[in-house]
């Protein structure tokens, strides 16, 4: 059996007093990639907070890579091979495209050629300023970045928003190849479940910030409309 990369077990968490996330309980393998859906409100950023060690567990245990997280800092499960690519892609507009991967690249653990074979439509952007690309180029940037660094845990918080379902494809089809070959294991937020899964192992499915349902990327595809009926009058977008 793979090592687990991630492991969440009876999972309680939120801010200030205000549960979010209750009875949370899954792990992600080496090479797996996992999504993680759910509408609007479900708890989905605030799962990859508490995964990523921003937030503190009010109860259960979160172990990144082997480690309790609780007790990591965020820079500490960085160090040990954990990336976390935020929503809003976490670039700097001034700087190019060649800089945004040599600044991530310090640690030079994958060589910005071998990136560029992950995502070919990056080369043509090389020398251009991050803050003048598309929504979906910006996107491919952070991806890029956080490819370069090699991770054995990625958290990606919502890539699709804003972007063409084409666009979210490509994205996936390298965070695909990346778990195949490198053997990092992927926890994938989003809000599209339909994308999402064509490139997933699994998933789970967050409702009001407990598991709805959980399962192989087949099965959860399969029951979907299950979930998607008990969502009407909410704000989710599962399709
Ligand atoms: P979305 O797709 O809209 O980002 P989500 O599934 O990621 O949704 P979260 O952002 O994790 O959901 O929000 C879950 C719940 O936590 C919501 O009820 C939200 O209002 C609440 N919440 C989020 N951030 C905070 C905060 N900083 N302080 C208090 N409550 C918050």
């Amino acid at each position: 059996m793979s090592a687990q990369v991630l492991n969440v077990e009876g999972l309680h968490a939120g801010y200030r007093g205000v549960e979010v996330l209750r009875d949370i309980s899954f792990s992600v393998a080496e090479g797996e990639v996992v999504a993680l859906l759910g509408p609007n409100g479900a708890g989905k950023t605030t799962s990859l907070l508490t995964f990523a060690g921003v937030i503190r567990p009010s109860r259960g245990a979160v172990r990144v890579l082997g480690f309790p997280s609780e007790r990591q800092s965020t820079h500490l499960l960085a160090q040990r091979g954990m990336v976390f690519v935020p929503e809003d892609r976490g670039l700097f507009g001034q700087l190019s495209v060649a800089d945004t991967l040599r600044l991530a690249q310090r640690s030079r653990v994958r060589e910005t050629d071998e990136v560029m074979d992950l995502l070919p439509a990056l080369r043509p952007l090389w020398r251009r300023k991050v803050a003048l690309l598309s929504g979906g180029e910006q996107q491919m940037v952070a991806l890029a970045a956080a490819l370069v660094r090699r991770p054995r845990l990625l958290l990606l918080d919502e890539m699709s928003l804003g972007l063409a379902p084409q666009v979210v494809s490509e994205l996936l089809a390298a965070v695909r190849r990346m778990a195949d070959q490198d053997g990092t294991g992927v926890l994938l937020v989003e809000q599209h479940a339909r994308v999402a899964l064509a490139a997933s192992d699994r998933a789970i499915v967050l409702r009001h910030g407990e598991v709805a349902l959980e399962g192989c990327a087949e099965d959860v595809s399969s029951q979907l409309h299950v979930v998607e009926s008990s969502y009407l009058g909410e704000s989710g977008n599962l399709a």
